[in-house]
């Protein structure tokens, strides 16, 4: 589906582009030829005219003897000849070549093909310019010059070659181009596919045992029940399933309601300490009927940041339950908060069971939980810590944590201070 729609891009890409591209070359080469030739009748124009100019003794009335040879107009300057014609258009002297003795073409130019003179099967291309001649405002005869267009050609031919090799290898450069392109332009999509897949194949993953518990149970509790105990006991367990399942929808909605950075609109001004002190006196107690030692290190002044209170308070809720999940009685928890560098730290440190070294780079992955029997215990689904790191990237704040085996683990949620 992905390498489809990465194709699809990169053709569309090189169709697009590469039409831009041939349209530019075109108009670029015709708009060249045309400068070119402007520029080619502009250089014949003006030397045609100073020479009709200097030598219009030719073809005035008070005609002299002496007429003008190759001194006066230079056939080296790329002229291929020169010819001078009375008012009745009769060829009266010419240099270089003769032509008609009827001057037959119109003023202006005039593009022609030519027969070489040393190799007769050859032709060459001239481009050739008849001026009116006037003296007094009248006509007294018509001066013609030629010169040969095979350098322009020559220069065209070789802007044809740069083209004809430069646009196919450019037009290639677009598709591989397009091809990236449109590869890098598919990674973000593919990998929130990948990742949308393999969330909704962990959580059919999850719902699928309850799901089977509650319906076994159900189907067993619709029988007529020779022990009303028993059918209690099976109603029981099909609420507890389904209490668990709502938690775990719950987690997923959650999930994926509040993903991405909050708006600021919706991050009020937060004491921390008072947060945090709130929420320790509500995990005291249970902390006791645990058996287990909990202390606090919060400031006695505010330590204010710009938060969802619901939101954090959920995130240290989650560390704070884990804490107690994953500690043996007599354990210790601790809650602590402290200033930092522009920066308020929350830790929840545990003397428990710990984290495998090896697990700690995925536990935050949704649904990672470090052995499924020790989670199955504690009931947990793997999502605690996922929606704990959502929210705290959301606040634009950072979790980590530092755990050993056997020795414990702290939980550290780092948060930008209002300033
Ligand atoms: P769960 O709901 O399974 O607890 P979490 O995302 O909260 O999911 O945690 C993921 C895994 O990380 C858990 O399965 C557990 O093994 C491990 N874990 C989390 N917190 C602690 C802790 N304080 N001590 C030891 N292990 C922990």
């Amino acid at each position: 589906m992905f390498d489809h729609s990465r194709r699809n891009l990169a053709h569309w890409f090189a169709l697009s582009m590469g039409g831009i591209l041939f349209a530019f070359a075109g108009v670029g080469y015709c708009l060249n030829v045309e400068d070119q030739l402007r520029f080619f009748d502009e250089e014949l124009f003006a030397q045609s005219k100073s020479f009709a100019s200097k030598t219009q003794y030719m073809l005035g009335q008070n005609q002299r003897a002496q007429t003008p040879s190759e001194k006066d107009v230079p056939l080296n300057g790329g002229l291929l000849y020169a010819r001078w014609y009375n008012a009745d258009k009769q060829l009266v002297h010419y240099i270089g070549s003769s032509g008609a003795k009827q001057l037959t073409a119109e003023p202006g130019f005039q593009t022609l093909q030519e027969r070489s003179l040393v190799e007769y099967t050859e032709t060459f291309w001239t481009r050739q310019v008849t001026i009116p001649v006037l003296q007094n405002k009248e006509l007294i005869g018509y001066f013609q010059a030629a010169a040969s267009l095979e350098s322009l050609r020559s220069r065209l031919n070789q802007a044809r070659l740069f083209l004809a090799l430069g646009v196919p290898i450019t037009f290639g450069v677009i598709g591989i181009t397009g091809w990236v392109l449109g590869g890098l332009a598919m990674r973000p999509t593919r990998r929130a596919y990948q990742q949308l897949q393999r969330f909704t194949a962990d959580a059919s993953h999850e719902l699928r045992t309850p799901v089977a518990t509650v319906l076994s149970n159900a189907q067993v509790a619709l029988i007529p029940p020779e022990d009303p105990l028993e059918q209690r006991l099976r109603l029981q367990k099909i609420a507890e399933t389904a209490k668990s399942m709502s938690t775990l929808i719950n987690n997923l909605l959650f999930l994926s309601r509040h993903d991405g950075p909050l708006a600021e609109t919706i991050l009020k001004p937060i004491d921390l300490s008072e947060l945090l002190r709130s929420l320790a006196a509500e995990f005291a107690a249970q902390a006791t009927a645990q058996s287990l030692n909990f202390s606090t290190q919060i400031p006695e002044q505010p330590v204010i940041v710009h938060a969802d209170a619901n939101l954090l308070k959920q995130a240290i809720i989650n560390l704070l339950s884990n804490a107690l999940k994953y500690t043996p009685a007599q354990g210790k928890v601790q809650l602590r908060l402290f200033t930092q560098s522009h920066r308020a730290v929350i830790q929840v440190e545990d003397n428990g069971i710990g984290i495998p070294a090896s697990d700690l780079p995925y536990i935050f992955d949704r649904f990672y939980r470090v052995d499924t029997v020790r989670s199955r215990q504690t009931g947990g689904f793997g999502l605690g810590l996922a929606i704990a790191q959502q929210i705290v990237q959301a606040h634009h704040g950072q979790i980590s944590v530092k755990s050993m085996l056997a020795q414990g683990s702290t939980f550290q949620i780092e948060l930008p201070l209002k300033i």
